[in-house]
């Protein structure tokens, strides 16, 4: 089935290629959203399920246009972003009605009395996306927003435009509101413009340098905002682990989409006492990936700049390129490549991120070391442990600095497990997509608070006017809720009752 050059659009608004754009999409997208606020999350749900049937319907057209546009293999346009945005997308749309439902909450220093939690739609949600994962990132932004109750502005990446209109293709299909969802197409200064126009909540995909922009524009409103960044993401090698699994894993998971994943492996730790053998079997994989039908392309010029910068910082610093190190297949790929040698920690491919299939290794003798050097960088988005110990995996897992940790497989993983937070620490971001959280991410939280019983309610201790009586009170109450004893907790909740009883009866209200 042919795939359109542009997507047929219905339900969204497509703005020029360019910097001019004068138009908000705001006003119409408030008007659709005060509509769509009024359905409950379950109708809600179900206007949505067509996208499912339309993305399974048209998956192999739109793996085409996303291996295209992108370079990714058919393969991983497959796997990574079409089935992987129906597992999301059946799991939300599933799930959804239960998440957002009202929660009932006792209170425990009033208990006559009682809350309600209610999740708020934000209004108009904001997603601004990157290039390398162009339709399953659109995904899992808008959908959750959007079941939540929220219009949705969707900014892709400049540089995969017509992947991030599939998007806009299968909502196409739902029953929504015109304006609900709108694709506005356009370069950075378009997402600038349009974060300044005054969304109700932003949700940024991309790199550190942008999300610091973005974060920074959003506070002048302020805006709430997410912000989903890079990572320098590792993978630590015990000596008790499988390596001929463990090397398999890393070969994968350092260069799979031609390396530029958020949660690609980009350093690997591994115990000295294994560290000739695993790099040995890892060399050979990396050496035996069919680069022309399996290795992913460099999808645009400005990541060739990235590579050769922290090349030239490779050889600067004499380290050793044990294997790959240079452009191939007239130079639309970067071969795979392992960085290893004296000084590794200090160079621009440990600490920075280099975004394509390139892995920097070293070796830690114990297992406080190898938590040192994973946490020795900025970032942290996911990493892996590889061990036939699951006890010490998971001892060593709970002293990484970063959001998620698969034992025994590569963090990138995670990212299709629809039920999984997804985001890092310090300079990979804060804030959550998928899962729970990121649902519960997409609104606010107000608090309905009442009495339980229909009776009188009386004057409270701690209104006017304050005197001698309301003091002792409060003093009693006060010891009562910090315990010391049944006895002693009963003694003072006697005082406290016949002082607020001489309180209600001899003091007045204000
Ligand atoms: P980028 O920061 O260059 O661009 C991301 C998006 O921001 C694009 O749509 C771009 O047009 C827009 N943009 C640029 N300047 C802007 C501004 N001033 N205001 C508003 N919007 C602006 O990133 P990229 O090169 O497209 O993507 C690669 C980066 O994304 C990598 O660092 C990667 O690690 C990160 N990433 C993170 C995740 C995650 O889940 N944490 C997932 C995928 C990619």
């Amino acid at each position: 089935m042919a795939c359109p050059r542009r997507p047929r659009v219905t339900h969204t608004t497509l703005f020029p290629w360019d910097n001019t754009m004068t138009t908000s999409p705001y006003p119409a997208a408030r008007d659709a959203q005060a509509q769509w606020a009024t359905l409950s999350v379950a109708q809600r749900c179900q206007r949505l399920m067509p996208v499912i049937d339309i993305l399974s319907e048209r998956m192999d057209a739109f793996a085409q246009l996303i291996h295209e546009e992108n370079g990714k293999p058919v393969f991983e346009a497959v796997t990574h972003e079409v089935s992987a945005s129906i597992g999301f997308a059946r799991w939300l749309l599933s799930n959804a009605p239960r998440i957002l439902a009202d929660t009932q909450l006792s209170l425990s220093v009033f208990p006559h009395r009682r809350a309600t939690l209610q999740r708020v739609a934000y209004g108009t949600v904001l997603i601004i996306s990157p290039w390398n994962v162009p339709l399953f990132i659109p995904v899992s932004g808008a959908l959750p927003a959007l079941v939540a109750g929220n219009a949705v502005v969707l900014k892709p990446s400049e540089v995969t435009p017509r992947s991030s209109g599939i998007l806009a293709e299968a909502l196409a299909a739902c029953d929504l509101p015109s304006g609900l969802f709108q694709l506005v197409q356009g370069t950075g200064k378009v997402g600038a413009k349009l974060i300044r126009d005054r969304p109700d909540k932003v949700i940024f995909t991309g790199s550190a340098a942008t999300g610091r922009k973005v974060m920074a524009a959003c506070a002048k409103h302020p805006i709430p905002v997410t912000l989903e960044l890079g990572g320098v993401d590792a993978m630590i090698v015990c000596e008790d682990a499988d390596l001929d699994y463990a090397s398999s894993a890393a070969a994968w998971g350092s260069t799979f989409n031609g390396g530029q994943v958020c949660a690609s492996v980009e350093r690997l730790i591994i115990h000295r006492s294994v560290a000739d053998k695993f790099t040995a079997l890892l060399i050979d994989k990396l050496e035996r990936i069919d680069i022309h039908n399996d290795l992913g392309k460099i999808c645009f010029d400005g990541q060739r700049d990235v590579y050769r910068r922290h090349l030239d910082d490779i050889a600067a610093r004499g380290l050793n390129v044990a294997t790959g190190g240079s452009f191939i297949a007239n130079d639309s790929k970067l071969a795979p490549t392992l960085v290893a040698g004296e000084g590794i920690t200090q160079a621009a491919v440990w600490t920075d991120e280099t975004f394509g299939p390139v892995v920097a290794a070293t070796t830690f003798d114990g297992d406080d070391e190898a938590v040192r050097l994973h946490n020795s960088v900025d970032s942290g988005l996911t990493a892996s442990v590889f061990s036939a110990d699951k006890a010490r995996a998971k001892r060593l897992a709970s002293q990484l600095r970063a959001g998620l940790i698969s034992i025994n497989d590569v963090g990138a993983t995670l990212y299709g497990q629809p039920e999984l937070p997804w985001g890092g620490v310090g300079h990979s971001g804060f804030g959550r997509s998928h899962g729970e959280t990121g649902l519960l991410d997409c609104t606010w939280s107000r608090v309905v608070e009442e009495s339980r019983l229909d009776i009188f309610e009386p004057k409270r201790p701690w209104w006017y006017p304050y005197g001698d009586r309301q003091r002792a009170v409060m003093e009693s109450f006060g010891r009562a809720l910090a315990g010391g004893g049944r006895i002693n907790q009963l003694a003072q909740i006697a005082k406290a009752g016949k002082a607020a009883w001489q309180m209600l009866t001899r003091t007045p209200r204000l």
